[in-house]
Parts: C-alpha cells; sequence; structure tokens
C-alpha cells in the first residue's frame, strides 16, 4: 500500500530522532505547499516557555565561552558529519515542507554541510590584529570574546540554511542559539535541533544543556526573543516589515542586528552578452524555487540590439517548463507556499498590465495529485518601462523584461529601486563588466557577471544593502558580527607614559 504524506513525514521525522509529542497541540499547522494537506498540527511555546529557554541558553553560554574555540569546531565537525547522514531525509522533509524541488531541497542541506567545514576551519582562525603603538615599551593587540545568546529567527524558504549559515559561526565563535523559524516550517526546524543534540550528545558533557534552543510560534514569540535583553544579536531573515519591526524593538535596547531582508533583484543582457548562457541563467534564477528565494531574478534589463533574439527563447522555455510535485524527478517548478502568495502575484500581474505590461504565462496549474496546492506558471512580463510595480518585491515566479539602451540607464535601473540585495550582468566586454561592479555600478550586496544573481556559495559574505537590511553572514569576515572585541593595550616598560604626548605629573 502507497505511505500517505503525513505518514512519510513522520517516518522522516523519527528517522533524524525528532519526537513530535513533545509539541502536540493546535497552534501552529504544517502544512505541505504540494497538495495543501495538513502535516501536524503543534503548540506554540508559551511566552513562560520563552523566556526559559531564553534563560538556558543565557547559562550554556557561559559555559560554552570558556570551551576553547578549536573544540567548539569539533561539536560542529560532528554536526556536519550528522547531516551528512541524514541529507537525503532532511531534504525531503524541506521539499514536503516548504514546496522546493528536490534537488534544491539536497542542496539547502549541502549548504548547511558546506558552513559547517567552514566553521570548523574558522574555528582556529578567530585571528585578532597586533597593533603599533606610539607609546615605548607597549603593544596593543585586538582579541575577539563570544557575545552571548543570538537569536535567529528564519523565514520559510530556506527553513534551515539561514539557521546554519548563522548558528555555525556563533556556536564556534562561543555563543549559544535561540531560533525561532517560520510558523509555515516547524517541522524542518525540529528535525534540525534533534541532529543537533545528537551532535552534542556525541560532543559530550563540555556542550552544556540549552546550546540551541528552538522555539515554535508565530511572529509575537519572535517579538519576545527580539525584546529580551538578554539577547545581546538578534540575526533576522524574512520580509522588510519584520526587518524594520525587529530593527525598531533592537534599537529602543540598543541590541545588536543582522537583517537579511527581502530583495529585488536584477540582471543586465548587454550587446556583448553570450545568449544561450544568458538565457540558462535567466531561467534558473527567476523560475528556481518557484520565483520564492531572496535572490530571485525578478527584473531583466535587455539591450535592445539583442532583445529580439533573446525573448523568444525565453518564452520558448517559459513555455515547456515542468511545473508539478516537486518530489518527482524531472520537476523544475514546484508549488507556491499557499493561496495568498497566489494572490499577490495575480495583484502584481493585474498592476503591471495596467501598466501597459504584456503578460505570457502567471497562471494556475493544477497537476495531477496537486489537491489543493497553489502552482502557477512562471510569468514573463514585458514592460514598456520600469513602473512602480516593479519596485515591489512579490515573492513569485514574476519576471518584468525592459529594453534598454544605454549601460547607464540599465544601471540606473538596478539602482532605482528601495531593495538592494543581489545583481548581474551578463558582458563579454570587461569594460562593462568592471563599470557594473565599480563604485558607480551595482549598488547591491552582490554583483555578479556572466552568472545570475540567485544562490550564492557560503565562502562570501552574503547580504545586500538599503532594505535588504546592510546585514552579512556567512563567508569572509561575517563571522566577527557574532563576537565582540576587545582592544587592549600592555606596558611592558617602568615607565607610564600617556598617548597623546599628555603630561599628568602628580
Ligand atoms: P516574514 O517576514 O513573513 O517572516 C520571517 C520570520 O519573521 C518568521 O519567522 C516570522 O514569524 C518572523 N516575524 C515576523 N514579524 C516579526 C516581528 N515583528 N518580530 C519578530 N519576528 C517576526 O517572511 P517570509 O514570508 O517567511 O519570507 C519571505 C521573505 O524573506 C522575503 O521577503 C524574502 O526576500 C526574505 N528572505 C530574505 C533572505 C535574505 O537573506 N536576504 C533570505 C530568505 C528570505
Amino acid at each position: 500500500m502507497r505511505k500517505t504524506t503525513m505518514e512519510t513525514v513522520h517516518e522522516l521525522l523519527s528517522a533524524m530522532g525528532a519526537d513530535l509529542s513533545h509539541y502536540a497541540g493546535n497552534d501552529i499547522h504544517s502544512r505541505t505547499p504540494i497538495t495543501g494537506e495538513t502535516l501536524a498540527s503543534l503548540h506554540a511555546d508559551t511566552p513562560h516557555a520563552v523566556k526559559e529557554k531564553i534563560g538556558r541558553a543565557d547559562a550554556a553560554f557561559r559555559a560554552w565561552r570558556n570551551v576553547p574555540a578549536p573544540r567548539r569546531g569539533e561539536l560542529i565537525r560532528l554536526f556536519g558529519e550528522e547531516l551528512r547522514t541524514h541529507k537525503e531525509a532532511l531534504g525531503r522533509l524541506v521539499t514536503m515542507e516548504a514546496g522546493k524541488i528536490l534537488q534544491e531541497g539536497l542542496g539547502e542541506v549541502q549548504e548547511m554541510i558546506d558552513i559547517c567545514d567552514f566553521a570548523v576551519g574558522l574555528s582556529r582562525q578567530l585571528y585578532g590584529l597586533t597593533i603599533a603603538s606610539e607609546r615605548p615599551g607597549h603593544r596593543m593587540m585586538e582579541t575577539w570574546h563570544p557575545l552571548g545568546v543570538v537569536g535567529v529567527i528564519s523565514a520559510f524558504n530556506f527553513p534551515v540554511a539561514v539557521w546554519s549559515w548563522n548558528a555555525a559561526l556563533a556556536f564556534v565563535c562561543g555563543n549559544s542559539v535561540v531560533w525561532k523559524p517560520s510558523e509555515k516550517t516547524p517541522l524542518t526546524a525540529l528535525a534540525v535541533q534533534a541532529l543537533f543534540e545528537k551532535a552534542a550528545a556525541r560532543f559530550g558533557s563540555e556542550a552544556p544543556a540549552g546550546l540551541s534552543e528552538l522555539i515554535i510560534g508565530g511572529h509575537e514569540r519572535g517579538q519576545l526573543l527580539v525584546d529580551d535583553p538578554r539577547v545581546p544579536l538578534v540575526s533576522a531573515t524574512g520580509s522588510t516589515r519584520m526587518g524594520r519591526a525587529v530593527a525598531q524593538a533592537c534599537s529602543q535596547r540598543l541590541a545588536r542586528t543582522i537583517l537579511e531582508l527581502g530583495g529585488n533583484n536584477a540582471m543586465i543582457v548587454a550587446p556583448s552578452a553570450d545568449l544561450e548562457l544568458a538565457t540558462r541563467a535567466i531561467v534558473f534564477s527567476a523560475v528556481g524555487t518557484a520565483g520564492q528565494r531572496c535572490t530571485t531574478l525578478r527584473r531583466l534589463f535587455v539591450h535592445e540590439s539583442v532583445a529580439d533574439a533573446l525573448l523568444p527563447r525565453l518564452k520558448k522555455v517559459y513555455a515547456s517548463l515542468p511545473i508539478g510535485n516537486p518530489l518527482e524527478k524531472g520537476t523544475l517548478v514546484g508549488p507556491l507556499i499557499d493561496g495568498s502568495a497566489f494572490d499577490a502575484m495575480q495583484n502584481a500581474l493585474a498592476k503591471a498590465k495596467a501598466d501597459g505590461g504584456t503578460v505570457t504565462g502567471g497562471e494556475r496549474v493544477q497537476p495531477e495529485g496537486g489537491g489543493d496546492g497553489f502552482y502557477v506558471r512562471p510569468a514573463l512580463v514585458e514592460m514598456p518601462a520600469q513602473t512602480a510595480v516593479m519596485h515591489h518585491e512579490t515573492f513569485a515566479p514574476i519576471l518584468y523584461v525592459v529594453r534598454y539602451r544605454t549601460l547607464d540607464e540599465a544601471i540606473a535601473w538596478n539602482n532605482e529601486v528601495p531593495q538592494g540585495l543581489s545583481s548581474s550582468i551578463f558582458t563579454t566586454d570587461i569594460r562593462e563588466a568592471e563599470r557594473f561592479m565599480s563604485a558607480s555600478g551595482s549598488d547591491c550586496g552582490i554583483a555578479n557577471v556572466n552568472i545570475g544573481p540567485s544562490g550564492a556559495e557560503i565562502g562570501g559574505a552574503f547580504g545586500g544593502e538599503k532594505e535588504t537590511g546592510g546585514g552579512r553572514e556567512s563567508g569572509s569576515d561575517a563571522w566577527k558580527a557574532y563576537m565582540r572585541r576587545a582592544t587592549n593595550t600592555v606596558n611592558y616598560s617602568h615607565a607610564l607614559p600617556l598617548a597623546q604626548g599628555i603630561s599628568f605629573d602628580l
């Protein structure tokens, strides 16, 4: 007999050691976008439980900060091993709960494994500087210390990877982590927490209880985390609206934030572009994860000399995109997360039409077995100009296309929107490529050449400017945001010279 979706989910969870019985309840409903069925109903953590969990994390931090950093890295190495062992199960669960195609579900877990590897290396490289002192017989240096409890708030579309970008670094930096995942994806979070606990048990008693805490609940539970004075850093990923609320609450108590908010990413296709390469990059960036990535390509500026060669190709690919069950091999476009995402898409398309846009696709499709899932054909919208609707991030597969004449014009359009996450140019002209990446080029946190704006490798710092929030996570020196810096001056002389030549004789 064929297993039901619910049976499969419960099997996957128990294979990873996650026990839902503690959370039996009726506050939060995990629903699979594949068919709209409810996978599980859970109770939310009470405000009292949230406070207790933060308290446990605070106590854990006080012990963990004294464990040497390379030893802390060993815990993350073990966690990476758990992820390798359970990659298939967790990837499948991500697909079932968030609706992305299985290759992307597995890719998300691979990203977790990669950041663990990065963090293990980092645990031996938390370097500070030695600084030349102006005073004789003195040495200055800076030391990086653990910060405290790191609050992580994450969005539905990367239900597990975003936590790991933050948590893997936070743990090796000597912090504890309290995670409030999206209320739309609690099951994947419970699975990750269970895998982390397995790694912590193998690591032994040096990993204190409470090192990683999970809060199940809606945005009001997130607010409790944001408002708690025991949490010196909140890393929040989600909509710009959420980011504004988090930033205001944290600034009230002068806590730090890392904000990873909405994107509205563009690509410029220049006259010299390799159109074959560009077509593939456009389609992957615009329709991957059904347009529900923060780095999804949403605005395409095509030079008027190549538009008539590129657009028919794109339309042809769009017309034959395999849309359907994301667990099935061959599917490239899975469902939207829910009905409100579908409504937002239809509203945006209506506005684009009213602004003179010509829409191809965008309609609901109902694949066999799709039940109440919201599947759509990705939309290509030829616009006469960059109108107001293009200034908003609509979290759905809509690609607006505008023809441009000069590179200055295209760069100005790239930068015209309030968001500043990712951008790219397809060109084989080195002057154009360098101009795009220069100080007067793209104003985004990510500016790519001959590769789409979507997706990122963990080695680079990830994040964006303006309403995207300015935070940076993952690679490069993003770890510094999870630590506090102390500047130390040591006097090894027998005198007490003051700085700036001040004399203060007693
Ligand atoms: P959302 O803003 O609705 O929710 C994100 C998280 O914030 C959830 O856990 C939610 O419960 C919590 N939350 C909401 N309001 C809050 C508040 N006032 N205080 C504390 N917590 C609060 O976002 P979503 O619909 O889940 O995700 C889609 C959005 O996320 C898109 O805008 C997308 O661009 C963005 N995103 C950005 C990145 C990035 O790295 N820049 C990555 C993934 C997603």
